[in-house]
């Protein structure tokens, strides 16, 4: 379970939450085929928008900084290439959790 801030207990890894959604999204459009606006539709979507929620929670190392025209280093969020800060916990562009470990 996601928790302040944590992953805690053994009940369930990103992964498999993923995997999970994934199952459940391919069920829902055996329901949803052909019919636009359908409770199964939105629940497609509302399931996208988890894994999408999910992948950006997990930490993810920036990019290779670059060296801007001064001298000063440029990292860039490996989601969506915007300017991280090292105070960045979060990307302030995307919300991606960011990884500053070595
Ligand atoms: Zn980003």
């Amino acid at each position: 379970m996601y928790y302040h801030g944590y992953w805690k207990g053994g009940e369930m890894n990103p992964k498999e939450i993923i995997e999970r959604c994934n199952d459940m999204i391919k069920r829902l459009a055996h329901e949803a085929y052909g019919k636009q606006n359908s409770e199964a539709i939105k629940d497609i979507n509302a399931l996208d928008e988890v894994i999408e929620i999910v992948e950006m929670r997990e930490p993810m190392k920036p990019m290779q900084a670059e060296l801007d025209v001064d001298g000063s280093p440029i990292i860039p969020c490996a989601n969506c290439g915007g300017e991280l800060q090292r105070i960045h916990d979060y990307c302030p562009w995307c919300g991606q959790r960011i990884d500053w470990s070595k």
